[in-house]
């Protein structure tokens, strides 16, 4: 694992300003459009997909393994897709978009090193899959989607499931939340160019940021440690995410 030291100093690029804060987005459980039922369907595929995918692959944070055995991931994707929904695999969502493969949101969340009490902010709310696992793992997630109509249906469906410790905005998430910083934790799932300086900015002393970070093709999976000295980062290995958008990503 290469890892390395730096400061924000090193990264000349002028702080966002107000104007370009993400817009809230207030949307009532009304709105939930989804026809399936909340059971525990799937249990057995859900099982399989933990024991296969993650355990046996190194993942070994029992708080996570637990979340991902409990949340129900066919929920989070079309219907015509639910039999694939426990694959091995990324799934295609609305907007061209992409849920990550079971095991990258697991070794993510896992690299995030989450023990109840933190601050969580999101970038790339999507479906709204990894949210939900950060709110079974935090005390509190904000999470920022540019697409308007993904975090509508986040929101109806996090809803539906009972979530009250999620907060979504839509907006440009590169120049991250700046209302609730700093973060314990932020984890962003849109592959960045380079380490956006807002969201270093906004991550507390002693928080972690997890971010891939490279080509349009293919990235590295970055941890970046912030301590009272500055940045510590370490590469966690190759990934292929979506391009992210944005004022600090590949631009509009
Ligand atoms: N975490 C999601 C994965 C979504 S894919 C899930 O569990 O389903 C990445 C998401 O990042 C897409 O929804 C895309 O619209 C969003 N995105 C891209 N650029 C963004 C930006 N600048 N700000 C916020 N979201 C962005």
């Amino acid at each position: 694992m290469k890892t390395k030291r730096f400061s924000t100093q090193a990264l000349c690029v002028r702080a966002a300003p107000d104007n370009d804060r993400p817009s809230p987005i207030g949307l009532t459980s009304t709105e939930v459009k989804s026809s399936q039922p909340i059971s525990s369907d799937f249990t057995w595929a859900r099982e399989k997909m933990a024991q296969e995918q993650i355990i046996a692959r190194g993942v070994s944070d029992a708080r996570v393994i637990g979340a991902i055995r409990k949340i129900p991931r066919h929920l989070f994707i079309d219907p015509g897709l639910i039999n694939r929904a426990y694959d091995d695999s990324a799934l295609p969502i609305a907007e061209k978009q992409a849920l990550s493969q079971p095991y990258m949101v697991a070794r993510m969340t896992e690299a995030l090193q989450l023990f109840g009490e933190e601050k969580a902010l999101e970038i790339g709310t999507g479906s709204g899959y990894q949210t939900a696992l950060l709110a079974e793992l935090c005390f509190n997630v904000f999470s920022v989607e540019k697409i308007r109509a993904l975090s509508r249906n986040a929101r109806a469906l996090l809803d539906r499931l009972a979530y009250h410790n999620i907060a979504l905005h839509v907006g440009d998430g590169t120049i991250g939340w700046s209302d609730h910083a700093p973060y314990d934790a932020i984890i962003v799932t849109a592959a960045a160019p380079n380490l956006p300086r807002p969201l270093l900015e906004q991550l507390a002393v002693g928080g972690r940021m997890v971010i891939p970070v490279g080509g349009a093709q293919n990235q590295s999976l970055l941890r970046i440690t912030r301590d009272g000295a500055g940045f510590h980062q370490e590469e966690l290995g190759d990934c292929r995410f979506v391009k992210l958008l944005g004022k600090y990503g590949w631009g509009n």
